[in-house]
């Protein structure tokens, strides 16, 4: 049960949410929650209080609750079955046991110093106020060049290009955009935590298709054949999160296929654009006409640049499909990071940096596997992303995340464990490890697993 209640100038809350409960101080009146509320309990007071209020007949609670004058509002969560995020579990997990932290994704090495050097230099040179709601421009046409050099797609920087805070917003407005009451959306699972309840907040329908374990393949049978009148939205991650999966000439082909002729929006998250390996070519959604027409194409500057606190990152789309998630945009954030759009936008004429990225990783993701190798864990593949999937069914049979939490407090590592991203909980006995980490600590991380 969840209520709030009121006093008559709306500064007194009352929160009840299952058995935790919290009271504010109201400034107003002076109120100490303490003092004047010693017996509330959401099991016992509060259903009480709000079924006198409803009848107006207060006094009941005159005597504890003479003060309120309730006008009571029965809260109804728009996600109530949502948990707080993985990622923030297992780190917090990690801190709380001094474990080493593989979970979340983030590199434990710095940015480049010059890049941080150019962010100071734009913020003394006073560049401390709004950026255009759409971005920096010269950030924008730094973008369209770099997407032309790599995929040989042309974005208007005008109209065709937005900078966002983060990925993740650059998600939440592409799909809010497209997305209406019961519209299905197609979500391949393992999926990225955000994109269903996105998808739900809009009063979408989630639709799931799961990736083929153990290679994490798309069955596009299976697609073609929940495709309805009613999809509107297919949203991808390439190179995969959490699974290092890529997409190939041949998922791009079986993708057309399903989508031509239909009104189908594509939302392709690939945020890891540069994080592939063995000398595969990232399949970017924007290299296809076909499919870039209906697209969102989001990218990430956190994760190319060791920045991912930084919460800088951008949507490519058609004009037509750039207003409309422009209009969400300029409502959520407004605009990104002044100082921090302008850096980038220098930084990234050192392409050299970007396209280094493939070979600076997959040294990481060796090291990585060739230290776990003398473990009992077997590697699964990872073409892509800094995620490496490991299999611990030779060593437990535990669900994940009881294996996630036991591996954290008593091995000292922390890992997430995949289920959080089915919806129903799939559980294949592997656990993702990040490896964007410095050589010592893969070193440290590695060696508690090889004990396990
Ligand atoms: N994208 C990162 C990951 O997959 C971090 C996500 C997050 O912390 N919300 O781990």
């Amino acid at each position: 049960m969840t209520l709030v209640i009121y006093l008559e100038d709306m500064t007194l809350a009352i929160w009840a949410l299952d058995t935790s409960w919290s009271l504010t101080y109201c400034p107003k009146t002076k109120i100490m929650p303490d003092a004047h509320v010693p017996v509330l309990h959401p099991a016992t007071c509060l259903s009480s209080v709000a079924f006198k209020a409803k009848e107006g007949n207060h006094s009941h609670s005159t005597k504890t609750f003479d003060f309120l004058k309730a006008a009571i509002m029965e809260f109804q969560s728009k996600l109530p079955d949502l948990e707080v995020t993985i990622f923030s579990v297992m780190t917090q997990l990690a801190i709380e046991h001094g474990a080493i932290n593989l979970s979340q994704g983030f590199p434990d090495f710095d940015t480049y110093p010059e890049l941080i050097s150019l962010v100071e230099k734009y913020m003394r040179e006073g560049y401390n106020q709004y950026a255009p709601m759409q971005g920096v421009m010269a950030l924008r046409e730094r973008i369209a060049e770099k997407v032309y050099d790599m995929y040989g797609a042309q974005y208007d920087p005008a109209t065709e290009i937005t900078v966002t805070s983060g990925a993740t917003e650059s998600v939440f407005a592409a799909i809010s955009a497209v997305v209406q009451k019961d519209d299905e959306v197609i979500i391949f699972e393992p999926a990225y935590d955000a994109y269903d309840p996105i998808v739900r907040l809009n009063g979408g329908i989630p639709v799931y298709v799961q990736l083929k374990f153990p290679d994490y393949n798309i069955d596009w049978n299976e697609v073609k054949n929940i495709v309805n009148r009613k999809t509107k939205l297919i949203i991808l991650n390439y190179p995969h999160n959490p699974t290092g999966a890529v997409l190939s000439k041949e998922d791009i082909s079986n993708l057309t296929e399903i989508v031509k002729d239909t009104n189908l929006f594509i939302v392709s998250d690939e945020a890891y654009e540069h994080v592939i390996f063995d000398g595969l070519q990232h399949e970017s959604v924007s290299r296809y006409p076909q499919l870039a027409r209906r697209s969102f194409v989001i990218c990430s500057f956190g994760k190319t640049y060791h920045t991912t606190g930084w919460k800088i990152g951008y949507c490519l789309a058609p004009e037509p499909l750039s207003i409309e998630l422009q209009k969400i945009h300029q409502f959520l954030t407004f605009a990104s990071n002044t100082p921090i759009q302008l850096a980038y936008a220098e930084f990234m004429q050192n392409k050299d940096l970007y396209l280094g990225l493939p070979e600076f990783y997959q040294k990481k993701r060796d090291l990585f596997l060739n230290l776990t190798s003398q473990s009992r864990f077997n590697p699964l593949p990872c073409k892509g992303t800094y995620y490496q999937m490991l299999d611990y069914s030779p060593i437990s049979n535990e669900p994940d995340f009881e294996f996630a939490e036991r591996l954290t407090v008593e091995h000292g590592v922390a890992a997430i464990p995949p289920s959080a991203l089915y919806h129903q909980k799939d559980d294949h006995k592997v656990l993702r490890f990040c490896f964007a980490k410095k050589s010592e600590t893969l070193e440290s991380a590695t060696e508690k697993l090889c004990q396990v």
